[in-house]
């Protein structure tokens, strides 16, 4: 039998801490501002939020230089609050979703908007334009709960592109992990990046992409040339 393969988790960083947060899944809701879900095209109402996925080893570290990722000629930026969770569980009424959280930071939801548009002409899944290698550029966590309010930001080459404020989310963290686990049992380990404010758009080679949320959570990557 040839050797079987050593596999160890994705982590992400824990400001003031050595210890790293193991990343077990990683979860995305869709349209989550107002303002976005308009430039998509799509009726920003309370339709219950949906929801898509990224592989776990789509983190990257903030400060990584990232190769431009193939098959696109329109990959987009989304800045999002991301949120992790230290517990779980299924159906979790939203009065106890704060207790499974661990902390929060910002990240980058990169997608192929090219493969996107023509999936979504197609009727077919997102996957390739979501969920490809190095998609999910992530900040340290900050330990604790995330803030319900304050700027969240994407600038590129110190040019901002997005800003918006996190009391513009349409549906609450809490909201949001409670319809989650009504489709899965949430679990230590697990991600969510909580949706984009307006502006997103084009990255090109060789630019920088920095997202901030007030408070101090920052996330920025190079691309290379
Ligand atoms: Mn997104």
């Amino acid at each position: 039998m040839p050797s079987v393969p050593v596999v160890t988790p994705p982590t992400v960083a824990i400001a003031g801490s050595a210890e790293r947060f193991p990343v077990r899944r990683i979860f995305c809701v869709g349209q989550n501002y107002a303002e976005h879900a308009r430039e998509m095209g799509s009726d920003p109402d309370r339709a219950p939020p949906f929801f898509f996925a990224k592989p776990a080893d789509a983190v990257v570290a903030s400060g990584t230089t990232l190769v431009f990722p193939s098959r696109t000629e329109d990959l987009h930026h989304e800045v999002e609050l991301v949120v992790a969770l230290g517990g779980g569980g299924r159906d979790i009424p939203v009065e106890d979703a704060a207790a499974t959280i661990f902390g929060w930071t910002v990240g980058l939801d990169l997608t192929r908007r090219d493969l996107q548009a023509a999936a979504k002409t197609a009727g077919r899944p997102w996957d390739m334009a979501k969920g490809f290698d190095a998609s999910a550029p992530i900040g340290a966590l900050r330990p604790g709960m995330p803030p319900t309010s304050g700027a969240i930001t994407l600038d590129i080459d110190g040019q901002r592109r997005q800003a918006g404020d996190l009391s513009d989310m349409i549906w609450s963290v809490a909201e949001i992990i409670a319809t989650l686990s009504t489709y899965v049992a949430l679990a230590p380990g697990d991600l969510i990046f909580t949706g984009t404010p307006a502006g997103v758009g084009p990255i090109r080679r060789g630019e920088t992409v920095t997202g901030a949320i007030a408070g101090g959570a920052a996330v920025a990557v190079s691309f290379a040339g």
